[in-house]
């Protein structure tokens, strides 16, 4: 029994830097498998381009925050070239894709939300039409996030990954097939509503990540977060729920790969 990161960003520094260094030390710490997704035009490439390691799957995405400055400054259909673009790179590329994203909305910027709003459901149309499951960031925008994926009949699924919320929001999410990423803020004191809910969703609807090399844990001691976290954030998960810690690594493992289609 393995782990598995669901959300890591594995091209940014300082992973960028001597990845087979770092890929290495994950593997000695039973890290068999990482989910990188993408986070616009910037690294669609780069990105695509780490597939070629057994360890890593990708996804290609255009995330909430990363929209383009000069796009922004007009009507949100100017993002459409960039979202054809990214359409037409999935198409090329699908068999090499385990995920969209990531995608989504952050209500930290609501003055870009036409625009974050535009992109999410462009997003969730293609994913739709490609069968790939979304990776979504979700920030004090839930509901409005589940509005729209149910009004699109999406029915992928994915992961709402770093989720940090509400039992009735979460639920709301497993409802329409989606996983919840349970990531290092659970670890925080603040995050009592988050692990509230955790305590009572059903166990196969969870998964785990790190959000590395953003989402500091508490009390972390390392200058960024790293898969090698993944182990801390179980622990604080376990102590919330019932199952033994074997039973709980074996489902986190397994919701993983079925969430993404994937088999080993
Ligand atoms: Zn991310």
């Amino acid at each position: 029994m393995a782990w598995f990161d669901t959300h890591c960003h594995l091209d940014f520094l300082p992973f960028s830097d001597e990845l087979a260094k770092h890929l290495t030390e994950f593997e000695l710490h039973d890290i068999q498998l990482c989910m990188v997704p993408a986070v616009g035009p910037q690294n669609w490439q780069t990105v695509l381009s780490l597939a070629e390691h057994p360890m890593l799957k990708v996804g290609l995405g255009y995330h909430p925050c990363f929209l383009e400055r000069s796009a922004l400054l007009g009507k949100p259909e100017q993002l459409l070239p960039q979202l054809d673009t990214l359409d037409q790179l999935v198409y090329k590329h699908r068999q090499t894709l385990s995920a969209w994203g990531e995608c989504g909305l952050d209500g930290r910027f609501p003055e870009t939300l036409a625009h974050q709003e535009f992109a999410f459901v462009q997003q969730i149309v293609a994913a739709k039409k490609h069968r790939l499951p979304l990776l979504v960031h979700s920030v004090r925008l839930h509901d409005r996030l589940a509005q729209l994926i149910k009004q699109q009949q999406f029915d992928v699924g994915g992961i709402i990954h770093g989720f940090s919320g509400s039992y009735t929001q979460a639920s709301r999410f497993v409802d329409l097939g989606f996983k919840i990423g349970v990531g290092g803020g659970i670890t925080w004191p603040r995050s009592e509503k988050t692990r509230k809910a955790l305590r009572r969703l059903p166990i196969d609807a969870l998964v785990l990540e790190t959000d590395a090399p953003d989402m500091p844990l508490y009390q972390m001691t390392t200058e960024h977060n790293t898969p090698l976290h993944l182990a801390a954030i179980f622990q604080c998960l376990s102590e919330l729920r019932s199952e033994s810690h074997d039973q709980l690594k074996h489902m986190l493992w397994s919701n993983s790969l079925q969430v993404l289609n994937l088999s080993t």
